[in-house]
């Protein structure tokens, strides 16, 4: 019997829909079994975030791989990073991470990793496609594959982070630190490993057995109370992560949201300022939509930025030419090579404890620090066709006037104190426009000067 055609979004980043509606879970056991068709058997890493679908879809996975040969390492509730690192521990051939990542509860989403403990390319995602489009006979009771869980993955990730940073700094400052991980895959890992460093611990939402608390995605408007309860909680930081907790926001000490854009701004100052007398290159490495501030806080300690394609691996590429000291995206998420070569969380923060310790400052004081821009960004109805047949029009007009124009993920210009950069989203039907400028004001003004001149109009829920 053919499989389903797939109705949900289906990128290197992820198979991602709604369940029950565009992803069910005969399809993810199909597609599980593709998978391990893919990757010719083997040990495989299923990990889920805490939504409630999780487990049922971990089951239908182990059930597709196993019904092609593969042995299931079952690691349950467990940050997206733990997952490659896993891979890497186990020397697996694979690894499925179920989540959604900042999507609502009523999605769910398969990331797919491969035996380098790095999201699967576009070759491997294009030949699994066919896979699960093509007839294929499954295994008999001979050679179905195992299954067993393993508790103590968050272990193995935890000691990778203390391998890396001066645990003892931070434990001389005893840092009290907030922790918010809106009961997602961080909830057990975050709170552990800050007790471990000697914080003094103000925990929320670290409960995996209970939904997300609200839209879960780390962004200022949908933190406004968790930010009045740092305040109120009289604590040196405020973190907040995502449900699969590689994505990390940050609350100074005043209960001001700083943006997710400093935390990979923070964490490069912190990796730079550690290796500054180590002889090893100092660069930093970032997609193109990401604030210029990693320039200036590079440029000040004599390190250098080197931008990719907007997507994790992208990033990883560039970072592994590079040989970069660290990486990520302006989403929040930190990639620390000494982990993973994913965007993680749990080493974002102590990375930044490790800076305030070394600092002997505040968040708000090192914030303070780094030349400020305002960042705006906008989801507009516009397909990716539309977004390349656009890209002539926009080069030849006269918005690009003195702009350098980047066109390697679909048009950015830039000047410079400013840029504006117009892509098609990887995972959703929408494109993105962001600006960064001096001001809200030019920002804003910026985003809607590109808007209209491709003629794009702004989608339905267009914050991003
Ligand atoms: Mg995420």
């Amino acid at each position: 019997m053919a499989n389903r055609p797939l109705q949900c979004v289906v990128s290197v980043s992820g198979v991602r829909g709604i369940v029950g509606e565009t992803l069910d879970a005969d399809q993810v056991l199909a597609l599980a079994a593709a998978f391990g068709r893919m990757i010719g058997g083997g040990t495989v890493i299923v990990g889920r975030d805490s939504r409630p679908t999780g487990e049922m879809l971990a089951r239908a996975v182990a059930a597709g791989l196993q019904s092609v040969g593969c042995s299931v390492i079952d690691i349950g509730i467990a940050p997206t990073p733990t997952v490659p690192i896993m891979i890497a521990h186990h020397r697996a051939t694979g690894g499925i991470q179920i989540s959604a990542s900042h999507n609502p509860v009523q999605w769910n989403a398969l990331k797919l990793f491969n035996a380098e403990a790095r999201n699967i390319d576009q070759a491997q995602l294009d030949s699994l496609l066919k896979l699960y489009n093509s007839p294929f006979n499954a295994h008999g009771w001979r050679t179905i594959g195992g299954w067993r869980a393993e508790f103590d993955a968050i272990d193995v990730h935890l000691q990778r982070i203390y391998a890396a940073v001066d645990v003892d700094l931070i434990r001389s400052r005893k840092l009290r630190v907030f922790i918010d991980s809106v009961n997602g895959a961080g909830s057990v890992i975050a709170p552990k490993m800050l007790k471990h460093f000697d914080c003094k611990v103000v925990a929320m939402h670290t409960r995996p057995d209970q939904v997300f608390p609200r839209d879960p995605e780390p962004t200022a408007e949908n933190l406004t109370h968790t930010a009045a309860l740092v305040k109120e909680a009289n604590v040196d930081v405020g973190f907040v992560q995502d449900p699969d907790a590689d994505r990390l926001a940050i609350i100074d000490e005043h209960g001001v949201y700083i943006g997710e854009e400093y935390t990979l701004v923070l964490c490069a100052a912190a990796r730079i300022e550690a290796e500054r007398n180590s002889g090893k290159p100092l660069v930093a490495c970032t997609n193109l939509s990401t604030s210029r501030m990693l320039e200036d806080v590079a440029a000040r300690a004599g390190a250098s930025v080197m931008r990719s394609k907007v997507g994790e691996a992208n990033v990883v590429d560039a970072m592994q030419k590079h040989q970069a000291l660290v990486g990520g995206e302006g989403n929040g998420g930190v990639i620390d090579p000494r982990v993973v070569w994913g965007r993680d969380s749990q080493i974002g923060i102590a990375l930044i404890l490790e800076y305030l310790a070394r600092k002997k400052k505040t968040v708000s004081q090192v914030v303070a620090e780094i030349p400020r821009y305002a960042i705006h960004k906008e989801k507009v109805a516009m397909d990716r066709l539309a977004v390349t047949t656009s890209i002539e029009k926009l080069a030849g007009g006269p918005l690009a006037k003195g702009a350098t124009l980047d066109t390697r993920d679909g048009i950015k210009l830039i000047w410079p104190d400013r840029w504006v950069h117009l892509r098609a989203s990887g995972t959703e039907p929408v494109s993105r426009i962001i600006a960064e400028a001096p001001t809200a004001g030019d920002a804003e003004k910026l985003a809607a000067q590109i808007r209209e001149a491709v003629g794009a109009k702004l989608a339905e829920k267009h914050h991003v």
